[in-house]
């Protein structure tokens, strides 16, 4: 396939995907490339939760890059002031108003790289995302390994004490000790709907 980019004006990238389908690795491997181009680069992430290193995107694989952990896309504009490449991580995290935000950038004359999940644990459109895609110029689905069956991973199964997760659990938790594999669309298994026990205690934002 042939990707020409917009040698005039700005432009979105989308790269999505099931976790661990290596959109964070790919979102650094374009912002380093950048840099060594020698243009300004700005990296954001939502500041949902900061057990994590909030001062950087890190890879499963342990690749990272320094980032500034956000509460609402507004500060990713007023922070891309006078950058060439505005790259956006966990950009599902964010309310619909990022793509408004993401396409004012990229309106602006920047370049705009942004990864997250395309579907939610229950196989459904995760947030903003659907948005995003239909107005990026170029967009990525990456695949991760099926660790049921090998295959190509598209999906995200959530499991409780080994089992999926009830369907109508909160889509975004933090501090849930909830467990995560890639796996592909046979092998996904859907949650039962008020399946949870007494004993799980849930903090969906
Ligand atoms: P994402 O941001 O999409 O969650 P990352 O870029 O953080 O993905 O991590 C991708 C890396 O995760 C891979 O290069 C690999 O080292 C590791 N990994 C762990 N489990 C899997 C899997 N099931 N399929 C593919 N890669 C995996
Ligand atoms: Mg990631
Ligand atoms: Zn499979």
């Amino acid at each position: 396939m042939i990707r020409n980019q917009p040698s005039c004006g700005g432009w979105i990238e989308a790269v999505c995907g099931p976790m661990f389908s290596g959109k964070s690795e790919e979102l650094i491997r374009r912002l380093r490339r950048a840099e060594i181009a020698g243009q300004a680069v700005m990296i954001a992430k939502p500041r949902i939760d900061d057990r994590y290193d909030i001062g950087h995107v890190v890879s499963h694989s342990g690749h990272r890059i320094r980032a500034v952990g956000v509460d609402d896309p507004g500060a990713i504009v007023r922070m891309a002031a006078g950058c060439h490449v505005v790259g956006i991580d966990e950009v599902q995290f964010f309310g619909g108003e990022v793509v408004d935000a993401l396409v004012a950038l990229a309106d602006g004359g920047m370049r705009v790289i942004a990864a997250g999940l395309d579907l939610d644990f229950r196989g459904e459109p995760f947030g903003p995302m659907p948005q995003l895609l239909a107005r990026a110029e170029l967009v990525d689905k990456l695949q991760a390994v099926c660790l049921c069956c090998g295959g190509p991973a598209t999906r995200t199964q959530r499991l409780v004490d080994g089992v999926p997760a009830p369907f109508d659990g909160a889509t975004i938790q933090v501090g849930a000790l909830d467990a995560y594999e890639a796996r592909c669309r046979g092998c996904f298994e859907q949650g039962d709907a008020h399946s949870w026990g007494e004993q799980t205690s849930f903090a969906g934002l």
